[in-house]
């Protein structure tokens, strides 16, 4: 397999995950350069999710290593919270908090756990919210907006602290399909204006159109990562030529 050369803006060294006798990761490289968009496939249960939860310090990993720019944020002694307003993360249920308005759900962390200034956190998160195209929706709270604006402020929240690196885990899974067009067609903005991104998805075409580099999971690794074109028109493994097959 060949990877990029370039200095990573995350890197991931050996990561080994296992839940119980299962190995879900075994011992994974990743490479992730600044402004590149990697999304990430591979079957149901192929470790994806965990994988970004890794990234992110949601899982502990049991071996391995991983670089944020530079910084090994897989140290023990490293804080939490420190990490998490580098890494932004968005799901597949937006997890919003429903009894808070959407400024508020975007302003929490910045003012709860990084301490921000009310104000300052407010002004950031209007800021975000009119980039996510919900600049007149601040007050309202979150079900009374539709699944595609649910998720775009749940977006507009990952970005408040201007990460580094934004992950985003099937976040149009929970979606109707007319309102996946808004969120792609953010993701798409963002790759654009250079935002590092990290996406698992099973939207094949979602993932040719916006990946600079498809990583194939199968086996606790990255079997097989390459441009979208190479991946999805001339695969090599066996593995991979298998899972496209099954999608048709
Ligand atoms: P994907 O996102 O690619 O579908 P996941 O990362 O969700 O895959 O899951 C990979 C494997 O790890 C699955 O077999 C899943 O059941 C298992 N798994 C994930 N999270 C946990 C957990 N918290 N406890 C036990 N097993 C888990
Ligand atoms: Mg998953």
């Amino acid at each position: 397999m060949s990877l990029p050369t370039g200095p990573a803006l995350l890197e991931a060294r050996g990561l080994r995950k296992t839940f119980g006798t299962q190995v879900v990761l075994d011992r994974l490289d990743l490479h992730v350069g600044p402004g590149e968009c990697v999304v990430l496939i591979g079957g149901s249960g192929s470790g994806k999710s965990t994988l970004l939860r890794c990234l992110n310090l949601l899982e502990v990993v049991d071996d391995g290593q991983i670089l944020l720019e530079g910084d090994d944020i897989s140290d023990p002694r490293v804080r939490h919270d420190a990490v998490r307003a580098r890494i932004g993360i968005v799901f597949q249920a937006f997890n919003l908090f429903p009894h808070l308005s959407v400024l508020d759900n975007i302003t929490l962390a910045p003012r709860r756990v990084h301490r921000v200034p009310r104000a300052e956190a407010e002004e950031r998160a209007r800021a975000m919210l009119d980039r996510v195209g919900l600049g007149d929706r601040a007050a309202a709270l979150p079900d009374q907006l539709s699944g595609g604006q649910q998720q775009r402020v749940a977006i507009a929240r990952a970005l408040v602290n201007r990460p580094a690196l934004l992950l985003l885990d099937e976040v149009t899974s929970a979606l109707d399909p007319e309102l996946v067009g808004e969120v792609l067609a953010l993701l798409r903005e963002l790759r654009s204006e250079g935002m590092t991104m990290v996406i698992a998805t099973h939207e094949m075409s979602f993932a040719r159109q916006v990946a600079d580099r498809v990583c194939f999971l199968s086996e606790g690794r990255v079997l097989e990562a390459g441009p979208p074109e190479q991946i999805f028109t001339s695969p090599r493994s066996a593995r991979l030529r298998a899972f496209l097959a099954a999608l048709d």
